[in-house]
């Protein structure tokens, strides 16, 4: 029998404000789509944030026996800057700045996503669609919103009409606002504008000649809205009617409102079951954001070469500090705090180091079942990764105390105790041993070593040209020779 029917699961839900039970769809299947970044800049530490927590989600799917089809997208089109309709697209602005071909932006920046969150341990998902890859299925879903009488065609332009759809739908559903406030709290359209009201959104956008990103579509050659893709992608590989929809806090409104409504418009019916949103990482207190510059890239996270930082941090640490905060709280980053992380990452692999060597008795004086469930209960428990951590920690109690034979523990517990802790810390929360890290330290003070011998027979060779050689560029790397009574030693 699947895990999954021994360990009920709540999620809350951003749609109804609680925490409900999960049941997917489809019994023992679940759909999940999350946003994807968009390519325009080098992903920073917040975006990472958001990625990871859902990263976890999907491990702790897939570790209660799920099949799970997750599939995050990449926008590679029509984000236009500041999240309004009229402006410059995002990756296009980006591209004239750079004097690049857009595509070159998009493919140098979705590199860079790749290589940080493998860096980071992220499970690939299990379809990574573009929308630039899906124009066609864009138009497809235009064309029924305007057949069942949502949108309005306007100088090529194609406006959702969100009056008309809160005539007999809720516009504001997820995020709370309403219609009436929205309405009577923006300006009135300047003129500029061929929108009939303020909060319709474009579906479809006409080119401005200069405008290189462009497609041909009933209407005029053009590119789609943003929210569009979303609503087109995850109905294409998730079915019209899905499980769960993923993204940051800010994507509530208006990314994922307005998907609602699309959908809606479009099958008559809501597309999710549950709405799950990511909260924000935060620097000095402020949201970290690509566009105000107050953020950390996760590169110098692991070079240390960041004014904030004192020193490197590897990409377990930056996990486990991530981890320690439940998804739904503000985190806010200091080096005081990663630090503090490390400290606490460092006790728990020490501690899994030992699990192998632990004697075992005849009787367990520690409930192993009892802690597996408190763990599970933690993450049942809309995926609760600080109470996870703090039950591993009891976990590592546990192995100190029957290291120093205070406690007892049977061979049978101690292997279901092993299995547990491991898939949790490594599975799940996708931590991984640093022991690659102490092995190229070893590597690194054989070396050195290596060169103290070299040195020391060039001096007894009287070449003392290739002696000073050694001392002076392994100084000029940062590791000093100390010449000593005891013979050289180093420090780096
Ligand atoms: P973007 O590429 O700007 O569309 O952002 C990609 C994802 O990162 C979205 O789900 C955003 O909600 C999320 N995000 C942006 N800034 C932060 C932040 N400071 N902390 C956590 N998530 C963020
Ligand atoms: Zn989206």
């Amino acid at each position: 029998m699947p895990l999954y029917n021994h360990q009920p699961l709540k999620i809350y839900n951003s749609l109804s404000g609680e925490k409900e039970p999960f049941v997917p769809v489809h019994e023992g299947n679940v759909g999940m789509y999350v946003c994807g970044p968009t390519v325009y800049s080098n992903v920073h530490l917040g975006n990472v944030r958001t990625f990871m927590s859902f990263d976890v989600i999907f491990r702790y799917l897939l570790h209660l026996e799920y099949k799970v089809r997750y599939v995050r997208n990449i926008t590679d089109v029509g984000h236009i800057v500041d999240d309004v309709d009229e402006g410059e697209d995002k990756i296009a602005k980006k591209a004239r700045l750079e004097q690049l071909e857009p595509m070159e932006v998009v493919q140098r920046y979705t590199v860079d996503f790749h290589r940080i969150l493998s860096a980071f341990n992220f499970l690939p998902p299990s379809i990574e669609p573009t929308a630039t890859g899906h124009i066609i299925e864009q138009i497809e879903i235009i064309k029924k919103i305007i057949d069942n009488g949502f949108a309005y065609e306007a100088n090529g332009s194609i406006y959702f009409d969100v009056v008309k759809f809160n005539e007999d739908h809720h516009y504001g559903i997820l995020s709370g606002r309403n219609i009436e406030d929205m309405l009577a709290n923006t300006r009135d359209l300047d003129g500029q504008s061929d929108k009939r009201n303020p909060q319709d959104f474009a579906l479809w956008k006409k080119a401005e000649p200069q405008h290189i990103m462009r497609w041909p579509s009933p209407w005029s050659d053009g590119f789609p809205g943003w929210h569009l893709e979303c609503t087109a992608m995850s109905t294409k590989y998730l079915g019209n009617h899905f499980d769960i929809h993923g993204g940051g806090m800010d994507l509530k409104f208006p990314h994922h409102e307005c998907e609602i409504a699309q959908n809606e418009a479009c099958t008559g019916h809501t597309p999710v079951n549950y709405w799950m949103h990511a909260n924000m990482l935060t620097l000095n207190g402020k949201k970290m954001a690509k566009s105000t510059g107050n953020n950390i890239l996760p590169g110098e996270i692991l070079t240390g070469d960041n004014t904030i930082l004192s020193k490197p941090f590897s990409a377990s640490v930056t996990r486990f500090f991530m981890l320690q905060a439940h998804y739904r709280s503000i985190l806010d980053f200091s080096d005081d705090a990663i630090v503090a992380a490390e400290k606490g990452y460092k006790r728990l692999m020490e501690a899994l180091s030992l699990l192998k060597d632990l004697p075992t008795s005849a009787q367990s004086s520690v409930a192993i079942e009892d802690w597996k469930q408190f763990c599970y209960d933690a993450m049942n428990d809309d995926f609760n990764t600080p109470i996870l951590i703090a039950h591993l920690f009891e976990g590592v109690r546990y192995i100190n105390v029957i290291k120093d034979g205070k406690e007892t523990i049977t061979v049978e517990d101690l292997a279901s105790f092993t299995t547990a802790i491991e898939a949790f810390v490594f599975e799940v929360l996708g931590l991984e041993n640093e022991k690659i890290t102490d092995s190229s330290n070893d590597k690194l003070e054989g070396t050195i070593q290596l060169l103290i011998d070299m040195r020391k027979q060039a001096r007894e060779n009287k070449n003392f040209a290739l002696s000073d050689q050694i001392r002076d560029q392994l100084l000029a790397l940062g590791i000093q020779l100390k010449d000593g009574k005891e013979g050289t030693t180093f420090s780096l």
